[in-house]
């Protein structure tokens, strides 16, 4: 089953514009159909809500906008800079610190609200 992360997520194919359900989702959260990625529509504790992507560090770059789950909504933060070392990847986050993520790990990217 797919780890979710808000307390309210619905997911949705911009492609194919369905809501999908958990077993039409893959591992790297695209679509089972058209593998586009797939959109979140998230909700936290707090009741803020945003479009999310969720993406492996090697899909990420500078100005995208990350959300840690430990926070929710109430902090966003930019990427300054992605470097990799060895197979570890450093990711600078502004008023945040540098975070490092395996290459199968997923970050939460900020694309729209809702
Ligand atoms: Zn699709």
């Amino acid at each position: 089953m797919i780890p979710t992360i808000f307390p309210h997520e619905i997911y949705k194919c911009p492609l194919c514009s369905i809501t999908l359900q958990g077993p039409s989702i893959t591992e790297q959260w695209k679509c089972g159909t058209c593998n586009s990625t797939v959109t979140i529509y998230a909700e936290d504790h707090e009741g803020r809500r945003h479009t999310i992507n969720r993406l492996r560090p090697s899909e990420v770059s500078e100005d995208f906008l990350v959300v840690l789950p430990i926070s929710g909504f109430q902090h966003i933060h930019s990427i300054i800079d992605v470097t990799k070392e060895d197979e570890v990847y450093r990711i600078a986050l502004r008023n945040y610190r540098v975070k490092r993520y395996q290459p199968d790990e997923l970050l939460n990217c900020v694309i729209g609200g809702w």
